[in-house]
């Protein structure tokens, strides 16, 4: 990883954020104040959306006089406070939703800061010929409004502002009520980097206590001109059907084949790589494997030497019970399975103590084989567990693993050295990212080629956004002129 704190220095940042945090009155009394840290109050944070709104279109309309090289400038303020900050947020995120990690937190955040595409993502076309010049420019679409996730609250706060303000928009967030702490101060922080070189007070705004309801104000403002969406399957549903232009970025559940050309040994330690990072919060991350029968025991104790404790079929099960819970749908009878919120993206530790398992900090991952039809292969769990479903061949692992995606479209892994067998699941499982032999996190940008986002829009078709996903095409003709040849 990018960043190895040891644990020593881990505890040194959350003891500096929590003290921090518990010496502002209002925090130790109340919990999560999403108005203020440290006694200072956050920039940006309305108590009514509508407020929120127009702060929001006020920042936008004193960015439209701007230059690109001003708005570029705007862009590397952020970089920079966000690289400076971004102890602080991984801490204050770890803290405020018990998910994750902080070092892993941090080095997501540095991503963020490095990875993200700023102005030079916009780029105009030029089109000549016997009538003229033609040009298409990428324009603003005004306010935008962003419903981010708990998994990746500050990331996707500050990855979408930055992309929003590139493109010369400004941005209203309903940010996940159980990280708005997090989320806000990541509002406050665009704010406070955006003022410090000339941009407007505020340009990114929130509100202190988002809801559904205030969501749905956002939804229906005529202000609001661009949706952008970036958390689970109902919330997606919820903003695609608002009548208006649209970006959604919903769930994954990313299967990993392993054939028999694989290098086994880095196979398994990518794999627990890329399914530990953040406890597995990322929607890219490994969520289960299908591998060929001849090479599964190799790749098995690959991943116990990597950390991982192999479950008998008894403990998947009584573990399944726990991380998931039962829940009948009122309209169809139908039971589904819901994660259990005291369990995503929570230390591998913590989650096997809940069926009596004691291990030391070293377990970063708990594996189990199971057959196809498991809980640990159909469900999205977003915490460091692995199901493993032994196949037989290419086209068995092809069939089960396209199966497993669900159609989320979003991302899947391979590791082969076969390339007709790397492009025949590629080509079949029709996702936004496909990784080959490499820990998922390559997929956006960290150890592999390519920007990052933490907003990837399967469903809508933008892929990896970037500043560009949050323009409107506008088109101006020269007729019979401005040609030089
Ligand atoms: P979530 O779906 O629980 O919540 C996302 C946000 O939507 C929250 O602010 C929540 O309060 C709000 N919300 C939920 N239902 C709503 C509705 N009907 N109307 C308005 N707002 C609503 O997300 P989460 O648990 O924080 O994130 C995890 C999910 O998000 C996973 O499924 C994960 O795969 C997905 N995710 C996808 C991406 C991506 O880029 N595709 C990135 C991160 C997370």
């Amino acid at each position: 990883m990018a960043v190895n704190l040891t644990e020593a220095q881990v505890a040194e940042v959350v003891a500096k954020v929590v003290k921090e945090l518990v010496t502002s009155a209002p925090v130790a009394k109340t919990g999560w104040d999403s108005t203020q840290y440290n006694g200072r109050r956050l920039v940006g944070i309305y108590d009514k959306m509508e407020d929120a709104i127009a702060a929001a279109e006020k920042g936008y309309k004193a960015i439209r006089s701007m230059t690109v090289a001003e708005r570029e400038k705007l862009i590397t303020s952020i970089r920079e406070y966000c690289r400076a900050e971004a102890d602080v947020m991984a801490a204050l995120g770890v803290a405020e939703t018990k998910m994750g990690r902080v070092d892993h937190k941090i080095a997501k955040h540095k991503l963020v800061a490095d990875k993200t595409p700023g102005t030079e993502d916009i780029v105009a076309e030029a089109k000549t010929g016997d009538c003229g010049l033609t040009l298409t420019e990428r324009a603003p679409f005004g306010v935008v409004g962003a419903i981010t996730p708990s998994t990746n609250p500050s990331e996707t706060v500050i990855c979408n502002s930055m992309g929003m303000i590139a493109a010369g928009n400004g941005v209203v967030f309903n940010p996940h009520p159980g990280a708005i702490a997090t989320s806000n101060y990541a509002v406050d922080l665009v704010n406070r980097a955006v003022h410090a070189v000339g941009g407007p007070e505020v340009l990114v705004a929130s509100v202190a206590k988002p809801t559904l309801e205030s969501a749905d104000i956002m939804y229906k403002h005529p202000s609001i001109k661009l949706l952008v969406c970036t958390g689970g399957p109902g919330v997606v549903r919820a903003v695609l059907s608002s009548g208006k232009k649209a970006i959604g970025a919903g769930a994954g559940n990313p299967p990993v084949i392993v054939d028999d050309t694989a290098d086994i040994e880095k196979a398994a330690k990518d794999i627990i790589d890329g399914c530990t990072f953040d406890n597995n919060l990322p929607c890219i991350a490994e969520k289960e494997v299908f591998v060929f029968n001849g090479v599964a025991d190799r790749l098995i104790s690959g991943m116990l030497k990597n950390g991982c404790i192999l479950l008998t079929r008894e403990q998947a099960d009584a573990l399944a019970k726990v991380v998931l819970v039962e829940k009948t749908d009122p309209k169809t009878g139908k039971v589904k399975h819901i994660v259990n919120r005291d369990c995503v993206g929570r230390d591998c530790r913590v989650i096997l103590e809940k069926i009596g398992i004691k291990v030391g900090p070293e377990i970063r991952c708990a594996i189990a084989e199971v057959p196809f039809e498991h809980l640990f292969v159909q469900e999205e769990l977003m915490m460091p567990i692995l199901g493993i479903v032994r196949v037989r061949d290419i086209d068995e692992a092809i069939e089960l693993a396209c199966k497993a995606e669900h159609g989320n479209r979003h991302t899947a892994h391979m590791h082969s050295k076969n390339i007709d067998n790397l492009s025949r699941f590629a080509k079949a499982v029709e996702t936004t990212i496909f990784v080959k032999n490499a820990p998922s996190y390559a997929g956006i940008g960290f150890g592999g080629e390519g920007h990052t986002t933490f907003t990837i829009a399967g469903p809508t078709g933008e892929g990896i956004t970037s500043a560009k996903s949050f323009t409107r095409l506008r088109r101006c003709v020269m007729a019979d002129s401005f040609r030089i040849i």
